[in-house]
């Protein structure tokens, strides 16, 4: 079954359970300033769920164009590395102002998933929150799920996993206990059951959340009763199409095999398997789909997420030998493969093509500036490996306030500056150039330590301004 055609099957499924359907928000969240992007389906419906607003219906389905790269739920650093996780995704959900509460809505995800999509049984597990007694009866009695396959998820586990099957949208607003539906894609694969310790590999995923919204939490913390017992659920239709597909990870699914293909085609790549292909993929879909909806890349907030999610891509790129614009020429590809299903990312697709290639023109212009000063870097790196060899530690130190970088190799109470690798700059561009070629020629020094016979990298410390911290994390 393509993706396109589970997304309708599962809009059509509550559609005929009364749900009206209704389209995904924009993925800039209207009017909420405790939130970055939409990160949920619930999110267009924060205010209906608190009691503020009124809609003609009670009961809603979506598919709803979501992003978890930054704020509460924030999976950057897992994409490409995880079978499960992309920065933008598609959640379907169901939802219930006031109508219905736990026992529908666990029947109605039996019933879609067994029912219409015909998952095996044995191969669902659920969690359900641990002092949940209603929804574990539920899932045990009424639907006969085997009590070794519903699993208490509580507050016992330590923070980690406190808040696991109690789900919040951010610091505050709506909130509840949840249940959640986990798909076992068999004992090949690495990873245990949820609450295990091994519970992090790839083998039971999480398809499909069903949260019981009954309170709201408000900055101290204080959990307010909501005026009426809702429900809210989320899945990833990623997750789902996998699972249907009869493949283990989202990326091998239908897709996401254009998008790896103009990832690779733009990269000269032919190893379909490498994780900076499957980051390429996820990250065009994140920055088109963003830019569509009216970010910028910026400096800050939205547009610096923006702006971050592209130079990772750039730098995956690089990585694989890019070395001048291709980003932006992996739009058309996403336009054909999902124009048709978000009609914006299609009238938006000249704007999107033209702002990811000024970027991309804008940031390897400071790449190829970073390189012709590697040269020098090089040449560092050999001062530095003789000073290691005799025993010297390696600091670098950018002293506040100037846009200077100096070297200073240390023993004991003895200091050597390293005149050679001072990079001095007259404007923050000229810092990020000079970080640019730190990281670099980091990389550099490493294997010329290494050749050097000496087992440790160098130790560099950078004392500069958070943004140049983030800028050298980031690179
Ligand atoms: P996980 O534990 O795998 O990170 P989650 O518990 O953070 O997922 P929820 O907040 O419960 O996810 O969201 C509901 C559903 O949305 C999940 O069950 C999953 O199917 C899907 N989902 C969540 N995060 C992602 C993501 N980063 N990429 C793709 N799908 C996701
Ligand atoms: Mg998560
Ligand atoms: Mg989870
Ligand atoms: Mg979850």
């Amino acid at each position: 079954m393509k993706s396109a055609e589970i997304r309708q099957k599962f809009l059509e499924f509550f559609a005929s359970k009364g749900h009206q359907i209704v389209a995904s928000s924009s993925l800039v969240p209207h009017e909420d300033p405790t939130l970055l992007f939409t990160n949920a389906g619930m999110n267009q419906f924060k205010d209906v769920f608190l009691g503020f607003d009124k809609r003609p219906y009670t009961r809603a389905t979506t598919s709803q164009k979501c992003v978890r790269a930054g704020g509460k739920h924030n999976d950057l650093e897992n994409v490409g590395y995880t079978a499960r996780h992309h920065t933008f995704f598609e959640m379907l959900g169901n939802f219930s102002f006031g109508d219905y509460f736990k026992r529908d809505a666990i029947n109605y995800a039996w019933e879609l998933l067994t029912g219409v999509f015909k998952l095996p049984k044995d191969k669902l597990t659920v969690t359900v929150y641990a002092e949940d007694d209603e929804a574990y009866d539920i899932w045990t009695k009424e639907i006969g799920v085997p009590a070794e396959r519903v699993i208490r998820i509580g507050d016992n586990k330590g923070a980690r996993y406190a808040s696991d099957n109690f789900w919040m949208m951010g610091d505050t607003g709506p909130c509840g206990p949840c249940t959640e539906i986990f798909y076992d894609h068999g004992e090949h694969i690495w990873g245990g059951p949820p609450g295990s310790p091994d519970e992090d590999g790839d083998r039971f995923i999480e398809i499909w959340n069903n949260v019981f919204m009954q309170f709201n939490r408000d900055e101290a913390g204080v959990m307010h009763p909501l005026p009426k017992p809702s429900v809210d659920t989320g899945m990833g239709l990623e997750r789902i199409s996998a699972v249907l597909q009869h493949v283990h990870a989202n990326y091998e699914i239908d897709l996401f095999q254009a998008l790896i293909a103009a990832a690779a085609r733009e990269t000269s790549n032919a190893d379909l398997d490498s994780p900076s292909l499957k980051v390429l993929a996820d990250h065009i879909r994140a920055c088109s789909f963003l830019i569509a909806d009216g970010v910028i890349p910026g400096n800050e907030g939205r547009g610096y997420v923006l702006r971050r999610i592209i130079r990772r891509a750039i730098r995956h790129g690089y990585k694989l030998g890019a070395r001048a614009a291709f980003f932006h020429k992996m739009v058309p590809d996403l336009v054909a493969e999902m124009g048709d299903a978000y009609p914006e990312l299609k009238a938006g697709q000249q704007r999107v093509t033209e702002i990811l290639k000024q970027e991309e023109d804008r940031f390897f212009a400071t790449i190829e500036n970073g390189m012709a000063i590697t040269e020098q870097g090089v040449a560092n790196a050999m001062v530095a490996a003789r000073l290691r060899a005799d025993g010297y530690e390696l600091l670098a130190e950018q002293q506040v306030g100037k846009f200077r970088i100096d070297f200073v190799a240390t023993k004991g109470d003895k200091k050597h500056p390293v005149e050679v690798k001072r990079i001095a700059g007259r404007s923050e561009r000229d810092v990020d150039i000079g970080v640019l070629h730190l990281a670099l020629s980091q990389a550099v020094q490493y294997q010329t330590l290494q050749g050097a016979g000496l087992n440790s990298p160098p130790k560099l410390f950078f004392v500069c301004d958070p943004g140049v911290i983030e800028f050298i994390q980031h690179w």
